[in-house]
């Protein structure tokens, strides 16, 4: 019996959650999961059975709750503090967009999709990139220097394998944004409803597979879980797809190799009820009005104010 199983009595039509110790929003969740992977029904069909086998799953809680992102559970995680006063009171001072390493990141963002927007292939050699802010005022340029060999020299291969990839494929899109509500239904992005969203940097469909790229700028880091959540996003987008190639791209280091993860149709639903698990912690905090502050090795870089947390540092 597996953890969606051990929700149920009964079978089918009978379907009973027998679940106490979880709230109602996670069992919503769970159970919309179970009924799309293992019925496979739709989005409608899905809520009119849990409106009629359990119309007490359906009700003011599911208004409440607060949207979250990899980067958002990501802070949670480190600090609900942190989430509480970036997120919800929106105390915190907003941090500087226009700082040289954002601004560098969003630059470099832009260059990729403005490049594959395109539908190019070729090489950005001398190509400059600017980025404006909000006010309209150039606060960052990007040359590239040389061709992809100069920039890529950790594997040109793999990139130029895909590459050759995204000139068959039909489907390669840059800067996607997807949005699911709690019961797995793709939504608009700004849609109230919004319990998940996920943004690809960009993504290759070649029949029943996925390349998903994630640009990255600065340091170096271990292995994230976020290449994860990106292959959970795309499969149920896109349920034609069977597996899944998530990498990141590291823009500013030429010989580190891309850091990527693999996974199959096989590991989806395993995807959502983790991370769903995880990011219900966010809802029980707002819920709860409980958001402890968490020292840790950031609390240096975050925007609290001293006054508005005893670990940041004066
Ligand atoms: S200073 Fe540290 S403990 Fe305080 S809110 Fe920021 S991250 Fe959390």
């Amino acid at each position: 019996m597996d953890d969606n199983e051990e929700l149920y009595e009964g079978e089918g039509e009978d379907l009973e959650p027998i679940s106490s110790y979880m709230n109602k929003r996670t069992q919503y969740r769970k159970i919309s999961l179970y009924l799309k992977n293992q019925f496979n029904m739709k989005g409608p069909e899905v809520q009119e059975h849990i409106n009629q086998k359990f119309p007490d799953l359906t009700g003011e809680h599911m208004k409440k709750q607060i949207a979250w992102s990899w980067s958002r559970l990501d802070c949670f995680e480190q600090c609900p503090r942190k989430f509480q006063g970036t997120y919800v009171t929106k105390e915190f001072p907003s941090p500087d967009f226009d700082a040289p390493h954002f601004a560098k990141g969003k630059a470099a963002h832009f260059m990729m999709e403005e490049h594959f927007k395109a539908g190019s292939t070729t090489p950005l050699h001398g190509s400059v990139f600017s980025v404006r802010n909000a006010k309209g005022r150039i606060y960052y340029t990007f040359k590239v220097n040389g061709p992809y060999e100069d920039e890529f020299k950790f594997d040109f291969r793999f990139l130029t394998d895909f590459c050759n990839k995204i000139k068959k494929s039909k489907k390669v899109m840059p800067e996607l944004q997807v949005t699911f509500d709690v019961r797995m239904n793709e939504i608009s992005w700004f849609d109230k409803s919004a319990w998940c969203r996920v943004i690809l940097d960009l993504i290759i469909i070649i029949d029943d597979f996925a390349l998903i790229l994630d640009w990255k700028t600065g340091k170096v880091k271990r292995y994230s879980d976020q290449l994860k959540l990106f292959a959970g996003a795309v499969m149920t987008k896109y349920p034609q797809v069977k597996r899944v190639l998530s990498a990141y791209i590291w823009l500013d280091h030429p010989s580190q190799a891309p850091i990527y993860a693999e996974y199959t149709s096989n590991d989806k639903e395993d995807i959502w009820l983790e991370f769903g698990d995880r990011a219900e912690l966010i809802q029980l905090a707002n819920e709860s009005g409980n958001w402890p502050a968490k020292k840790n090795m950031f609390c240096k870089w975050c925007d609290a104010l001293p006054s508005m947390c005893e670990f940041k540092p004066l």
